[in-house]
């Protein structure tokens, strides 16, 4: 073990070596000699648990790898063609050009979040989305925080802690990325009580559970999966009409915040905020960044005496939203005020694009593909927790060829599709790579149609 470790060459030597002595032209020569030292330190202690020592070549490529990714973000913009309008591998909702030009107006100086200018008093950051977000929901009151999941925390800490919260067995859900309905309720300290069976809940058997230590009933939307054949859960007027009854306020998590009518555009209907407001729920849960359209946020909409009590708990704070996406939302939210969301937010020019449109670009794209591209019928998928199973149709283009050959060929397309400044994520099906222009804005189409001309060259002989 010792002698391994005399192997391993001193930070004087790497340091010195001349493929890093070439680095020192762009990187500053402190920084190398720190990442050396720091790669060495891991080396001795790996091999000091038993492993062999690295050659001087593996340490300088190491060394090598770990000083570009270091000058190089490796967040960065991807084209989405995989047809899955909400990814949330890739980011969820696009905005809009006025809300990212509200978020880069706030990022990059001071900004009013909490001071009303004309009388410098203390004003509240909340008040730069609660008027619109009232406005367009009807409720009385409205908060935005970090994201649904916390404004959920929030709520239930503020009003369930120590308490019971009766939700029905078919909605105690994992809407994924392992985020569990029971485990929030848990964090949040309040009790979950599961009523009814996984496909059947009736009024009475909420009615049933509620005792003394009942704070609220909650509803959660079957976001990521449909519950088909038979099945029965109880509506949100029914809930509504048994929590007056009992003095209980009613809980809606419909996470897909939807503003507008989604069977407008051949799709199911998707709850909306406003709904659940006038059915009166107590407080009403979204995502900014699904349905809604705008950055990550969790907003809530309801009572002014609900509100007011998330408002005040000392968790509102730990979950606060940030100036810059407030900014976004507000500015989001005006599109939907001035009549003008179908035209400006991203997700819903991807929702409401007609056939013949995505039709028309599925075409120049596939001709810019060459011989290995044909236009296709397929489906764009809403995703991202809204509109389960909700399908658009959509036209796909499909690159590749049958046989082993096929297969090849589409893993090299795949490969330089995803290599170049802005990868375009598709999606592979069998033999075939398959691109979606409904999740792609036009103004994208520029990107798309240079990559797909450039990686038509040299497949013929895969
Ligand atoms: C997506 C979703 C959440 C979580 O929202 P985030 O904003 O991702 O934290 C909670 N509840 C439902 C019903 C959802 O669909």
């Amino acid at each position: 073990m010792t002698s391994e470790l005399r192997h391993l060459p001193s930070v004087d030597r790497v340091v010195s070596d001349e493929r890093l002595k070439r680095l020192e032209d762009t990187y500053p020569r402190t920084l190398l000699v720190d990442v050396v030292r720091q790669h060495l330190e891991r080396q001795r202690r790996s091999i000091a648990a038993g492993q062999p020592c690295p050659s001087m070549d593996n340490i300088v490529e190491s060394v090598r790898a770990q000083v570009y990714a270091l000058f190089t973000s490796s967040l960065r913009p991807v084209i989405n063609a995989t047809g899955v309008i909400l990814h949330t591998n890739l980011g969820r909702a696009p905005l809009s050009k006025e809300a990212t030009a509200a978020m880069a107006a706030v990022a990059s100086g001071y900004c009013n979040l909490e001071m009303e200018v004309d009388s410098r008093a203390r004003g509240t950051r909340q008040a730069h989305v609660e008027l619109g977000l009232c406005q367009l929901t009807g409720a009385e009151a409205a908060l935005a925080v970090n994201n649904n999941a916390s404004a959920l925390l929030l709520a239930l800490a503020a009003l369930a802690k120590k308490r019971e919260v009766i939700v029905s067995r078919g909605q105690a859900v994992e809407i994924g990325g392992g985020f569990r309905i029971p485990d929030v309720m848990r964090q949040s300290g309040a009790r979950l009580v599961e009523v009814g069976t996984a496909n059947y809940t009736y009024v009475s058997d909420y009615e049933q559970a509620i005792t003394p230590r009942t704070a609220a009933l909650m509803r959660v939307h079957a976001s990521n999966f449909k519950l088909i054949g038979f099945t029965q859960q109880v509506s949100l007027a029914e809930l509504v009409a048994l929590g007056r009854r009992y003095g209980l306020p009613v809980l809606d998590d419909l996470g897909s915040g939807c503003l507008l009518d989604t069977t407008a555009y051949g799709l199911d209907p998707e709850p909306m905020l406003q709904e659940s407001v006038a059915a009166g729920a107590g407080l009403v849960f979204a995502s900014g960044d699904k349905l809604l359209g705008g950055p990550q946020a969790g907003v809530v909409v309801g009572s002014k005496e609900l509100v007011d009590r998330l408002k005040n708990h000392s968790l509102a704070r730990v979950v606060r939203i940030d100036k810059a996406r407030l900014a976004g939302l507000a500015a989001t939210l005006i599109h939907y005020l001035k009549g003008e969301a179908i035209s400006k937010i991203p997700v819903w020019r991807m929702i409401s694009a007609p056939l013949a449109e995505i039709d028309r670009r599925a075409r120049s794209w596939a001709e810019a593909g060459g011989e290995l591209a044909s236009v296709i019928d397929g489906e764009t998928m809403v995703g991202g927790g809204s509109l389960p199973g909700a399908v658009l149709p959509t036209k796909l283009v499909a690159i590749g060829q049958a046989g082993k050959k096929g297969k090849n060929a589409t893993q090299l397309v795949n490969q330089r599709l995803v290599s170049g400044e802005f990868p375009i994520i598709g999606r592979v099906s069998g033999n075939m790579l398959l691109l979606d222009p409904r999740s792609v804005l036009p103004e994208d189409d520029r990107i798309v149609l240079e990559a797909l001309s450039r990686i038509g060259t040299g497949l013929e002989s895969v």
